[in-house]
């Protein structure tokens, strides 16, 4: 099966000669999640961030769809955008628009300038999104403001905005990292469960280690810019976490 995404070689300098990504070679399949784990400032929000251009590379490639995203022009990066979801922190909604409207910004990328300015949207969209309120969990919220709601509920409308776009990857960067952690393990469910109902494969940072083992795939480990463990959660030995993380204290 061919891949999903195809990274190679990607360097990211934010200040010349201080790379933060020293070549990173990637590929990511067409389905399953993969977790990104390591030291914070380890680079992983930078990775995740050169994927949909929100940060430059300094040079590599990054093949998505056949092509590089990397090369795209702005109408090009515009259109490959909207494959591509993205899953945030601290969920990025416009907190005084409804749950709905919240879920039809995912939608803006399709609609023209002006239907968008007048908020209209065409019948189907809004069906879809009624129905990922209800697969999220949010049936009935759909009037409520988003600054109404808790974390986990913002967190759930954030997943189903990036599902409204039709993503062909979902990227999300520390996407619990704000929540407890009961809440934490039911958004990890859902994105699991929602990316797989939708055929959509899923690139998470994270720094729980024991979350990204019960629900990657697949983990990438990283440290100093550089990959340093690859691999399913089961060869996630105390041995490769310390290569990851360092020192030796803070594993019992
Ligand atoms: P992580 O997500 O693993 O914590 P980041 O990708 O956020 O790591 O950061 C990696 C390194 O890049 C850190 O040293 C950070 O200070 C630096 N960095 C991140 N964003 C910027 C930026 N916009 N400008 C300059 N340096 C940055
Ligand atoms: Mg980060």
């Amino acid at each position: 099966m061919s891949a999903a995404l195809q990274i190679k070689d990607l360097r990211k300098e934010y200040r010349r000669g201080v790379p933060v990504l020293q070549g990173i070679s990637l590929e990511i399949a067409p389905r399953g999640v993969t977790a990104i784990i390591g030291p914070s400032g380890t680079g992983k929000s930078t990775l995740i961030r050169c994927i949909n251009r929100l940060v430059e590379p300094t040079s590599g490639s990054i093949l998505f769809e056949g092509r590089d995203l990397t090369r795209l022009n702005a109408r090009e990066l515009r259109l490959a955008r909207r494959q591509i979801g993205m899953v945030f922190q601290e969920y990025n909604l416009v907190e005084r628009l409804t749950v709905m409207e919240n879920l039809l910004t995912g939608r803006l990328g399709y609609v023209s300038a002006f239907n968008a300015w007048l908020r209209r949207y065409p019948p189907a969209d809004i069906e879809r999104a009624f129905a990922l309120l209800d697969e999220v969990g949010l049936g009935g919220f759909a009037r409520q403001r988003a600054d109404s709601l808790s974390g986990g509920q913002r967190q759930r409308v954030g997943i189903a905005r990036a599902i409204m776009q039709e993503p062909r990857l979902l990227l999300a960067d520390e996407p619990t990292s704000s929540l407890d952690p009961k809440t934490s393990v039911e958004i990890m469910d859902l994105l699991r469960d929602a990316a797989a109902r939708h055929g959509i494969p899923v690139l998470v940072n994270m720094h729980d280690v024991d979350l990204a083992r019960r629900f990657a795939d697949r983990i990438i480990g990283m440290s100093g810019g550089q990959v340093v463990f690859d691999g399913p959660p089961a060869q996630l030995s105390d041995d490769r976490l310390r290569e990851i993380y360092g020192g030796e204290g803070w594993l019992q």
